[in-house]
């Protein structure tokens, strides 16, 4: 199993760093956020080390977001919330600060503190299919 030994959610998967869990297998877990952007915000991690998602083997991640359903719907009944974001950010500049694959979990409530903005933009004519070509020619 890849392990970073620098890495801190490594070490909660591991037990050597404590942490709120919420489940557990021999896969994946998810624990508590320690800096919540809404109250009960969890953490979904695969056990092994990999720093961004394209990197995780399929069955990995698989086995990974096999958990999100359940996550999800007890995030939900647990806070009351009317939404949940599922989120995972890949490199410095998408905001990834832990370098270990994490999906967050995130209940949304009326005022609550954590928004973001979805700026819709447009294509140029053909621009989309252009990049549709280019994204489907790099699978
Ligand atoms: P990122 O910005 O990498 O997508 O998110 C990293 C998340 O990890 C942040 O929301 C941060 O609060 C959380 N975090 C960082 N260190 C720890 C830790 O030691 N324990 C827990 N439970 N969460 C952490
Ligand atoms: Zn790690």
């Amino acid at each position: 199993m890849n392990i970073d030994p620098d890495c801190i959610f490594c070490k909660v998967a591991a037990g050597d760093i404590p942490s709120a869990k919420i489940l557990e297998d021999e896969a994946a877990l998810a624990f508590m956020d320690i800096g919540p952007v809404a109250p009960g915000h969890v953490l979904l991690i695969p056990r092994p080390h990999w720093s961004t998602v394209d990197q995780m083997p399929p069955d990995a991640l698989a086995a990974t977001m096999r958990h999100l359903p359940a996550l999800v719907g007890a995030v939900r009944s647990a806070t009351g919330c009317e939404g949940v974001n599922v989120l995972q950010n890949n490199g410095r500049l998408a905001g990834q600060v832990v370098d270990h694959v994490h999906f967050h979990v995130i209940p949304r409530s009326p005022g609550g503190a954590f928004t973001f903005n979805w700026p819709a933009g447009e294509y140029p004519e053909g621009r989309m299919e252009q990049l549709a070509d280019a994204i489907r020619g790099c699978l």
